[in-house]
């Protein structure tokens, strides 16, 4: 089938007429990179995103970032008119301090993870980002350099009652750290190890694990049936957007492979309800 042909087809199969909550994935998807030293957002970008709000839909973004605090990634977006403000935006790690804050008051939190998650941790005068015990979440990010010492604390504490939170879903990372270059664990094993060692189970907070889509829903009331899940990845976001009945679109494009998440166990993943080459494409079926 032509390119033009299948697009006619699709057009008129599905329609998004209805759905009230756009949920975009950040990198890959309204701009390259978050890290970009020369962030670039193309205006057709903007344009969709401002075309779909005078339509009355809800616009969110959704990261499983936790390598660069929750603050600055949003200040990137509303900075380059993407999100209108802070509420829109959403990382791995602000829906893990969410998370605990609902979980209990002025919780003491343990932190294994690089400065950003630590960041969102810090700033946050709900919860209480902690070294010594009693610990109440033991909470692991991307770590680079991590050490014994730390992971034995964060045994101890598990052990003790605390509960272990994986934040961001990746087996590992492809990277460069000092003078290191090659590939770093990721929060999943780390979780699997201290959740073997202990006997306990973990909560995950990232794309594809329901929780972090189900936080963004609850957040603006809208049922999966009425949300569309907008990403580059198939292994995150299409196969957490169809896992929950949310409709899943695909861009395909250039993806960044900086971080890996574990192969599915259901390949092939669920296919994508609609597969686009560029954003705007999306107007087109409103
Ligand atoms: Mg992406």
């Amino acid at each position: 089938m032509k390119e033009k042909d299948r697009a006619t087809d699709k057009q008129s199969r599905i329609s998004l007429k209805d759905k009230e909550l756009f949920i975009f994935d950040i990198e890959g998807v309204v701009l390259r990179s978050i890290d970009d030293d020369d962030i670039n957002v193309d205006s057709k970008v903007v344009e969709t995103l401002e075309k779909l709000r005078e339509n009355g839909k809800k616009i969110a973004f959704l990261s499983n970032i936790s390598r660069t605090p929750f603050f600055r990634v949003a200040e990137i977006l509303v900075d380059f008119g993407l999100a209108k403000s802070q509420n829109e935006v959403f990382t791995a790690g602000k829906v893990a301090v969410e998370y605990i804050k609902q979980r209990k008051k002025k919780a003491r939190v343990f932190v294994i993870s690089e400065r950003g998650l630590i960041v969102d941790f810090e700033i946050d005068n709900s919860v209480e980002l902690v070294f010594e015990k009693p610990v109440d979440f033991v909470v692991v990010g991307m770590k680079r350099n991590i050490n014994f010492e730390e992971l034995n604390f964060a045994l101890e504490c598990i052990l003790e009652g605390a509960e272990l939170i994986s934040v961001g879903y990746t087996n590992y990372y492809r990277g460069r750290f000092g003078s290191k270059e090659g590939v770093f664990i990721g929060d999943l094993p780390i979780c699997e190890m201290l959740s073997f060692a202990s006997g306990k189970r973990y909560i995950k907070i990232g794309k594809p694990d329901p929780l972090i889509f189900g936080f963004v829903l609850a957040e603006f009331g809208v049922n999966p049936k009425f949300a569309v899940m907008v990403g580059d990845k198939l292994e995150t976001d299409i196969k957490g957007a169809k896992n929950l009945g949310i409709t899943a679109v695909l861009v395909r494009s250039s993806q960044t492979k900086k971080h890996f998440v574990p192969p599915s166990k259901s390949f092939p993943y669920d296919k994508p309800d609609l597969e686009i080459d560029s954003l705007d494409e999306i107007l087109d079926y409103l």
